[in-house]
């Protein structure tokens, strides 16, 4: 009993730390991936509180007139401690916070950035999308985070992308791109011109399994013209921050073309998704991390996807 309440008691004190619960919140460490570029390398691993929530790649952009937010967090309390981050590289305005989906570890944190003249992007079907899943959301974060999720709730874009859009941060200009279903059916991919650097979110896993909640051929679809963009840095929705000339794309399109194989041959031979799941799994499954989270979770969504295809 003593020892389930240190440990209850140290998980606390751990996620206190983590988000700055008590007091100033504490800056998220960040890297400069190319001039002008911040980014926050997220835990590889689901919500804890531990981690606080912190399990996304956040990211920001500077230019001579303002600052674009890429994405935001899990909680209130992270979007604040990348805003400290950000202010201890520039005072320039924060004009615009992007959006590249709508899953909470990715605009949970869109609360802190509230304010005059900030506008906040996101993909046109991200609205309709975030508002059907925010109840579900914030209740996760809450239950998984307690006190530390205080504050969260979801911030909707002011300004919404249907194909490609361009913003200019003065000197600098960003590329928005909307992309059809494949992530999910809001996924939107943001380019700079000025130093080459292509944010995925999470049309890119690295080292986390890749999670299916849109369309696994669209998604494979979207791949081939990921990786005839050729940009000079490339930072993933979760994994390392810059994976420019790594194996990312395909080793993702390896375990998407694995998945999707997979399901088609069960459904040609009859089987329902239950034996697919408990089959087991292969080498191409083997070495992501957190498979037994969400792995099944693609079977299944991949298997609703392909039964009813030509
Ligand atoms: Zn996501």
């Amino acid at each position: 009993m003593l020892s389930q309440v240190t440990r209850h008691f140290a998980g606390l004190w751990l996620a206190a730390l983590a988000v700055g619960a008590w007091g100033a919140q504490a800056p998220l460490s960040v890297a400069e991936i190319a001039t002008g570029v911040f980014v926050h390398r997220g835990a590889v691993a689901e919500v804890t509180r531990d981690n606080g929530g912190d399990i996304a790649n956040l990211s920001f952009v500077v230019g001579e007139r303002c600052v674009a937010v890429i994405d935001t967090g899990s909680t209130a309390a992270i979007g604040r401690a990348l805003l400290a981050a950000i202010r201890q590289h520039t005072r320039l305005p924060v004009c615009y916070v992007i959006n590249t989906h709508m899953h909470f570890d990715h605009v949970f944190g869109n609360v802190a950035f509230e304010g005059d003249g900030v506008r906040f992007v996101a993909s046109q079907r991200l609205p309709s999308s975030l508002s059907a899943r925010a109840e579900g959301f914030l209740q996760r974060v809450g239950d998984s985070l307690g006190e530390a999720a205080e504050g969260t709730r979801p911030v909707y874009p002011t300004e919404l992308v249907d194909t490609v859009t361009t913003l200019d941060l003065g000197g600098r200009r960003l590329v928005l791109k909307a992309w059809p279903t494949a992530h999910t059916d809001n996924d939107l991919t943001v380019y700079d011109e000025r130093t080459a650097t292509l944010w995925t979110g999470d049309l890119l896993f690295v080292e986390h399994l890749p999670v299916i909640d849109g369309s696994v051929r669209g998604w494979l679809a979207a791949i081939d013209d990921l990786v005839a963009l050729g940009a000079r840095h490339v930072v993933p929705g979760h994994g390392p921050v810059d994976v420019a000339g790594s194996d990312g794309l395909e080793r993702e399109r390896a375990y998407l073309s694995h998945v999707a194989a997979t399901v088609r041959r069960a459904i040609r031979d009859g089987r329902s998704l239950r034996e697919v799941i408990d089959a087991g799994e292969s080498e191409t499954v083997a070495e992501w991390q957190l498979v037994e989270a969400f792995h099944p979770r693609n079977l299944s969504a991949a298997y609703t996807e392909l039964e009813w295809e030509d």
